[in-house]
């Protein structure tokens, strides 16, 4: 049986980051891949460009992890924004900055991101089993025994679990470590969909399959609980809606979900008006044109292919003249451009979001080591790790800054 100091299970950017940082140290590094390549995930990050890190501040991060968030403070800490910047420009491949502070290489391309990776690997020496997959792993006196492929056997002092979530399935993401994990006896965290489209009862949504509409605000509401987004962006698909605004809300929208299945959700078209500033432009615009029919009128309003659901969800006669629009008739439009309505009934299912919340609790880990408390010796990193966050670079940098930890503690332990 081969022996190895550390065996790191998955290649993505927390496996990656942790075997790096461990081999950098000096141990006799392993990474067991189930894939023929690494970092499937990432090349698909970002739609091929990897929105790899964010360059805000650490608070904002731990924000973005909600009451995950502190857990991760340590692990920020010990590698943040500014080092995976470093690592990858020392490495000459430079990062520009987008809206919103995200990361991309300047290369724009997730490739260049994956092939320094390897090449660091390559240069500490980290052996990678390729198409090796962990099936269990059993703790004995001083080290580990795993199991690969059902056939294979490999002993390690310390093990880093890095096997992502449940998403995407076909980047090699399935789950198992949350199944390895448990048969040790660690406790998983229900797991959700996060960043994930939403599907809405209203079937007229396929009508308007891929227009996007920019600059609006979703409102979510269910029983009590209200959730509101800033001003940003959605994309009508042909099950429901999705695009930034609806992912970032949509870890949020599921938990709510589950406890009442009845919610709505309210697009304001028109965010930057008030109702009375709104009412003043349609009554000029309705005088104006008295001779112009409702929906060509609205064309200045709304975007061509929204105004026959618009005007059908209005219940008025298209051909109306703005001349015979009432006052209870403006009142309604702008209701309506306040708060389009949408019935949302729950999301795509997990293996289509882009990130898994949920996993390995957070009770069992250590924070300033990602050792388990449960069993010594054994590490966590990346995905698999309960909590997410929105998009724009956070879960990506939560992979390396916990691989970097994990990978740094495991090897001086
Ligand atoms: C389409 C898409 C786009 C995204 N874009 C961004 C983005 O731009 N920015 C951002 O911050 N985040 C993005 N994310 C999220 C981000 O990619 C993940 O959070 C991140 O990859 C998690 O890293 P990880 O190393 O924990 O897990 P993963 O990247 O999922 O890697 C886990 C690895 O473990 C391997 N593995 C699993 N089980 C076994 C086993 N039993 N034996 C051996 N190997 C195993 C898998 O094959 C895989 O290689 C995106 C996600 C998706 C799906």
């Amino acid at each position: 049986m081969k022996e190895f100091d550390i065996a790191v299970i998955g290649a993505g950017p927390a496996g990656c980051m942790a075997a790096i940082r461990a081999a950098e140290l000096g141990k006799n590094v392993v990474i067991i891949e189930r894939n023929e390549g690494i970092g499937k995930k990432i090349l698909l990050s970002g739609k091929g460009r990897c929105n790899i890190t964010n360059s805000g501040p650490l608070d904002a991060f731990v924000e973005k992890f909600g009451k995950e968030g502190d857990f991760f403070r340590s692990a920020f800490f010990s590698f943040f924004n500014q080092d995976l910047i470093g690592f990858f420009e020392s490495r000459d491949l430079t990062m520009k900055r987008e809206r919103q502070n995200r990361i991309f290489p300047a290369t724009d391309s997730a490739l260049s991101v994956v092939k320094v990776l390897k090449d660091v690997l390559s240069k500490n020496k980290v052996t990678i089993l390729h198409k090796s997959r962990l099936s269990s792993i059993k703790k004995k006196s001083n080290h580990f025994e795993l199991q690969i492929n059902d056939t294979d056997k490999i002993s390690a002092k310390k093990v880093i679990l890095a096997t992502g979530g449940k998403s995407y399935k076909e980047t090699g993401s399935t789950g198992d470590g949350f199944n390895i994990a448990h048969k040790l006896g660690h406790t998983i965290v229900r797991l959700k969909p996060c960043l994930v489209p939403l599907k809405t009862k209203e079937a007229w949504v396929k009508e308007l399959q891929g227009l996007g509409l920019k600059n609006v605000r979703i409102t979510f509401r269910t029983g009590k609980k209200k959730i509101a987004s800033p001003i940003g962006e959605i994309m009508f698909t042909h099950f429901g809606i999705s695009g930034p605004l609806v992912l970032d809300l949509s870890g949020d929208i599921v938990s709510a979900l589950k406890k009442d299945e009845k919610a709505n959700l309210f697009i304001d078209l028109k965010p930057a008006l008030q109702t009375e500033e709104l009412e003043n432009r349609l009554l000029n615009e309705f005088m104006d044109k008295g001779s112009t029919q409702i929906n060509n009128l609205f064309k200045v309003l709304l975007p061509i292919r929204l105004i026959p659901v618009f005007i059908r969800l209005l219940k008025m006669d298209p051909e109306r003249k703005a001349s015979q629009i009432t006052q209870k008739d403006r009142a309604a439009i702008i209701r309506l451009l306040k708060a389009f309505p949408l019935t949302i009934m729950g999301s795509l299912p997990i293996e289509e979001a882009m990130v898994t919340g949920g996993g390995i609790s957070l009770k069992e880990i250590n924070p300033r080591t990602m050792e388990s408390k449960i069993i010594l010796g054994l590490y966590f990193a990346g995905e698999i790790i309960d909590g997410a966050a929105s998009s724009g670079g956070f879960n990506m940098q939560r992979a390396f800054s916990t691989g970097y930890l994990a990978g740094e503690k495991a090897s001086n332990a």
